[in-house]
C-alpha cells in the first residue's frame, strides 16, 4: 500500500466528518473507550486484494496518541484488576454472544480486506470465538495453589496476578482469530491491552473492539493503535508495557523479541512456518488427497499452518498425478463469489514474491506440474490471484524449499523410507506443524515420537489445537517459552505471587534465631 500525507488532516474541525463518514472511511484509534480519528498526516490505504479498491485509510498513529493509549490502559488497570473475576468472565460471555450475532459482518469485512472466501472468513472468526468461549472459565484457569502446614502453623499459597498493560501485534492472515488469541485472554486475566492490528486488514479488530465495548468492557481496558515499524518499536520501548504477544514473520518477530527483551518485557512470538505432510504408501488415498489439497491451497496458502510441503514415501508418481487432477479443478475467484475455493493473495508484492519462488524452483530443477501464475479471473482482472501451483522433484537445497512461500504453492519431495522423511522434516529450520498420513499405528507412533515440530497431525492436515491446549509451534516458528492461549496463555499474561502465612500462637521468650529459617 502507498503511504501518503493528507496536508490538512491535522486541522480537524467540528464540521469535519468523523472516521465513519469519510469516503473512504478512516480507521479510528481506540483510546480510553473512544473511537477517535487520528491526527496523523500519514495514512496507508487498506486495499481489497480482489479488486484493488481502497477500502479504508489507516493512520500511522502519532507518538502522542500512542502515549495516550498507554496512559489510558495504565489508568484503567487498578480498577479492572480489582473487578471480580466473575464480572470479567460475564463480559466475555456476552462478547462471544455478540461475535456470533455479528459473524456475517465480521466475515464480509475480512473477505473485503484480506481476500479469503466468506466461508473461510467465518472459520477465521470461529477459531477466535472459541478462545473467547474458553476464557469464560477464567476463574478455574487462573486458580492458584495451596499447601497447608509447610512448617508448623505455616501455609504457602500462590496467586496468579495480572501484569498490567500488555500489547499485541498482529499479522494480516487471520484478522479476527489472532486478535482474539490475544486480548480476551489478557483482559480476562485482569490486564489492560494495546492492540496493533495488521496495517493491511485492521477492520475486524475495530468491529471486535466495538463488540467488546457493547459487551461492557470498561473504557481503557482495550485500546487500538495503528501503523507499522515505528509504532511496533514504540510498543517494544515503552516502559509501561509489560508483555508483548506477536504473530507474524520471522524478521519482525525476532526483532521484536530482542528489542522488547532488552527492555525486560515478556514476549511470546509466533512466526513463520514450512509445514510438511508425510504420505506413506498405505495412506487412504482419497482422504489424504482431499487433506493435501485443502491444507495446501485453502486461504490461498496464507495460513501459518498451511501444509505447503508434501514428502511422499516410496513412489510419488501416482499421488502427484491425482494431486494435479484435484487441484486444477479448484475455483479461484474473489472471496465473495460463493463458488470460490481460494481467493487472491494479500498484495501485488506478495504475488510477485510468490511467483519469484516458483520461478526459482523451476530454475533449480523442480518440475512444474501445475502453474497458477498466469490465471485471469473474469470480473476481477486486477486481483492478486495465483492459481494452485504444484512443483515436484523438489530438494531441500532449493530456495523455494528453504523459505516460507506463503501462497498457493505445494512442493512435492520424495523419500525412500519413513526415516528419510523424518530426517528431511527435522532438518528444516521451522517447526510449526507436521502431519503424517498412514493407516499404520506403528508408523504414526514413530513419527509422533521422532518428529521435531510443535504440532503433530496424524491423518489430520492442520493440527491447530483448540483453546484448552495451546498453539505450540517450535524451533524457528516460535520464540519465548509460554505459548498462545490454553494454560500457557494464562501463564503468559499473569505473574506468580507466593504468600507464606503464619497463624499460630508463638510462645514468648523463645529467643531470636538469625539462622536461615527451615521447616520445623
Ligand atoms: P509481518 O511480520 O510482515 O507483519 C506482522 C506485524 O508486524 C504487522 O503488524 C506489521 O506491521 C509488523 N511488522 C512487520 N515488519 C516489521 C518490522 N520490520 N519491524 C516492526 N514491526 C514489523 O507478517 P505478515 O506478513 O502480516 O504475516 C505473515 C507471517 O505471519 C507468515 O510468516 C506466517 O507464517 C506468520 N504467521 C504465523 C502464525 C503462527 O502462529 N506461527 C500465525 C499467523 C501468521
Amino acid at each position: 500500500p502507498r503511504i501518503f500525507g493528507l496536508s490538512n488532516s491535522h486541522l480537524s474541525t467540528a464540521a469535519e466528518p468523523s472516521w465513519k463518514h469519510r469516503n473512504p472511511p478512516r480507521v479510528p484509534n481506540l483510546i480510553g473507550g473512544s473511537f477517535v480519528d487520528s491526527q496523523s498526516a500519514e495514512f496507508i490505504d487498506v486495499i481489497n486484494p480482489a479488486t484493488q479498491e481502497v477500502v479504508s485509510q489507516l493512520p500511522l498513529t502519532t507518538d502522542e496518541e500512542f502515549k495516550a493509549a498507554v496512559s489510558a490502559a495504565k489508568q484503567a488497570f487498578p480498577s479492572w484488576r480489582n473487578t471480580p473475576i466473575t464480572t470479567r468472565q460475564r463480559i466475555m460471555l456476552k462478547l462471544q454472544e455478540l461475535i456470533r450475532r455479528d459473524m456475517d459482518k465480521l466475515a464480509i469485512n475480512i473477505t473485503t480486506e484480506q481476500g479469503k472466501t466468506l466461508k473461510d472468513a467465518q472459520g477465521d472468526v470461529f477459531r477466535g470465538l472459541e478462545v473467547v468461549e474458553h476464557v469464560c472459565g477464567m476463574a478455574s484457569l487462573q486458580m492458584g495453589e495451596y499447601v497447608p502446614n509447610v512448617s508448623n502453623g505455616i501455609d504457602t499459597y500462590s496467586l496468579r496476578e495480572p501484569l498490567g498493560v500488555c500489547a499485541g501485534i498482529c499479522p494480516f492472515n487471520f484478522p479476527a482469530m489472532i486478535p482474539l488469541w490475544m486480548f480476551p485472554v489478557a483482559v480476562t486475566c485482569g490486564n489492560t491491552f494495546i492492540l496493533k492490528p495488521s496495517e493491511k486488514d485492521p477492520g475486524a479488530s475495530i468491529i471486535l473492539a466495538e463488540l467488546a465495548k457493547e459487551a461492557g468492557l470498561p473504557d481503557g481496558v482495550l485500546n487500538i493503535v495503528h501503523g507499522t515499524n515505528d509504532i511496533v518499536n514504540a510498543i517494544c520501548d515503552d516502559d509501561d508495557v509489560r508483555a508483548i504477544s506477536f504473530v507474524g514473520s520471522n524478521t519482525a518477530g525476532m526483532h521484536i523479541y530482542a528489542r522488547a527483551a532488552a527492555k525486560g518485557k515478556r514476549v511470546q512470538s509466533n512466526m513463520g512456518a514450512k509445514n510438511h505432510g508425510v504420505v506413506m504408501p498405505d495412506a487412504n488415498m482419497d482422504a489424504t488427497l482431499n487433506s493435501l489439497v485443502a491444507a495446501g491451497f485453502g486461504a490461498a496458502g496464507q495460513r501459518c499452518m498451511a501444509l505447503s510441503t508434501v514428502v511422499f514415501v516410496g513412489s510419488s508418481k501416482p499421488w502427484e498425478n491425482k494431486l494435479v487432477e484435484c487441484a486444477k479443478v479448484l475455483k479461484v475467484s474473489a472471496g465473495t463469489d460463493p463458488g470460490a475455493d481460494l481467493g487472491p493473495v494479500i498484495s501485488k508484492q506478495a504475488k510477485e514474491r510468490i511467483c519469484r519462488f516458483i520461478q526459482s524452483g523451476v530454475e533449480s530443477g523442480a518440475k512444474l506440474l501445475l502453474d497458477g501464475r498466469n490465471i485471469v479471473v473474469p470480473g476481477y482482472e486486477q486481483g492478486n490471484f495465483i492459481g494452485p501451483t504444484i512443483l515436484s522433484n523438489v530438494t531441500p537445497d532449493m530456495e523455494c524449499y528453504k523459505e516460507e512461500i506463503f501462497g498457493p504453492v505445494l512442493l512435492c519431495l520424495q523419500a525412500d523410507s519413513l526415516e528419510d522423511a523424518i530426517n528431511i522434516v527435522n532438518k528444516n529450520k521451522y517447526g510449526n506443524g507436521a502431519s503424517i498420513f498412514t493407516t499404520s499405528g506403528v508408523v504414526a507412533r514413530k513419527f509422533q515420537t521422532e518428529i521435531e515440530a510443535g504440532q503433530v497431525g496424524i491423518n489430520v492436515p492442520i493440527p491447530v489445537p483448540l483453546p484448552f491446549f495451546s498453539f505450540t509451534g517450535s524451533k524457528a516458528s516460535f520464540a519465548g517459552d509460554l505459548n498462545f492461549y490454553g494454560k500457557a496463555g494464562v501463564q503468559f499474561y499473569t505473574q506468580i505471587k507466593t504468600v507464606t502465612q503464619q497463624w499460630k500462637d508463638v510462645p514468648g521468650g523463645s529467643g531470636v534465631s538469625l539462622a536461615m529459617p527451615t521447616s520445623q
